[in-house]
């Protein structure tokens, strides 16, 4: 793989597209030989390492509509050209959807998250992508368009493998949607990466509802333990419908801890990953609970 990521070596074409309709009209035309271009932050590194070598590169930004963050009863829409930026700025997201805001928080630069789009971090599909792992607790639901129709996805559905979605070709993710949170709900995120501000070794995102001193209903994702972001259910069968305590805490972080299996690469060992899988997750935890109103 070359290792110059100052030049893009391939010849592309660039097309600026302004609607919906132009950015879908292209990709049905080039399908595979198509990339769209959000804000770069990926894309961009892949052309420049020979990894990608699209014929046509779509730039969405211009885009009319596609740049948008709603918030209202319904829950929250982000349109797929949003910068992370602009989503972290907003204050629905700091107040109602911490582990989404504390996920953007924590990625790269301020450089890149105001060019980096959420869209652009789940089509990547990155095993370690950071707002993986909150969508999947929040129960998010994305927005594919083609030409000739729409079909929405639970993000749970969307990755396949690293670098692998269910996204068609002739495909443009257009929103992000997240129902809304009700009152008692607590949600957090947290990750270990090798420096301050950097990929993921291990990241895991909590999302619970509390009832007194019951904990109702609970999700828990980890990213970069898996072929892709995963949804662990023996942690959350242990915390659902019951009462809440160190001890009950103690014992989701064990589940969870037990149930993934990470591999070495060359961010992180296998061994690290299951060791600290069960401190973040039990600090998670403990984050969201606090959130939700909860005393420990
Ligand atoms: C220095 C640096 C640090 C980084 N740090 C982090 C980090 O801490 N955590 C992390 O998770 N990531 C990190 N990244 C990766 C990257 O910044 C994020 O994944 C970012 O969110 C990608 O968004 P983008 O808009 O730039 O995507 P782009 O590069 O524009 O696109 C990425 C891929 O998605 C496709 N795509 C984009 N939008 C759409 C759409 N609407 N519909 C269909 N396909 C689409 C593109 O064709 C491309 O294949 C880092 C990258 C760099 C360069």
């Amino acid at each position: 793989m070359a290792t110059d990521t100052r030049v893009l070596a391939a010849e592309f074409q660039y097309l600026e597209a302004h609607s919906t309709g132009e950015v879908l009209t292209w990709l049905a035309e080039y399908g595979t030989r198509a990339k769209i271009l959000a804000g770069g932050t990926d894309l961009l590194v892949r052309m420049k390492t020979g990894q990608m070598k699209p014929e046509y590169v779509i730039y969405i930004k211009k885009v009319a509509g596609l740049d948008y963050i709603q918030a209202d009863e319904a829950g929250l829409r982000i349109g797929a050209a949003t910068s992370l930026m602009d989503v972290e700025g907003h204050a629905a997201v700091k107040t109602g959807y911490s582990a989404l805001y504390e996920a953007i928080r924590s990625m790269a630069a301020t450089a890149i998250r105001n060019m980096g789009t959420i869209a652009g971090n789940l089509v990547n599909a990155s095993p370690a992508a950071d707002t993986a792992p909150p969508l999947l607790v929040y129960d998010a639901v994305l927005q594919l368009e083609l030409q000739d129709g729409v079909r929405w996805v639970p993000v749970d559905e969307f990755f396949l493998g690293p670098g692998k979605t269910c996204l068609a070709p002739e495909e443009l993710l257009t929103e992000i949607s997240i129902p809304p949170q009700d009152p008692g709900n607590g949600s957090s995120f947290l990750k270990l990466g090798r420096v301050a501000i950097d990929i993921a070794k291990i990241n895991v995102a909590v999302s619970l509802q509390r009832s007194g001193r019951d904990c109702t209903s609970c999700r828990i994702a980890f990213g970069s333990v898996a072929p892709r972001p995963i949804r662990i259910q023996e942690a959350e069968a242990v915390l659902t419908g019951k009462r809440m305590s160190n001890e009950l805490v103690e014992a989701a972080a064990q589940a969870g801890a037990a149930a993934i299996k990470p591999i070495s690469d060359n961010r992180s060992t296998r061994e690290y990953r299951l060791k600290v899988s069960r401190v973040i997750l039990g600090e998670a935890l403990r984050a969201a609970w606090q959130r939700a109103g909860g005393v420990l």
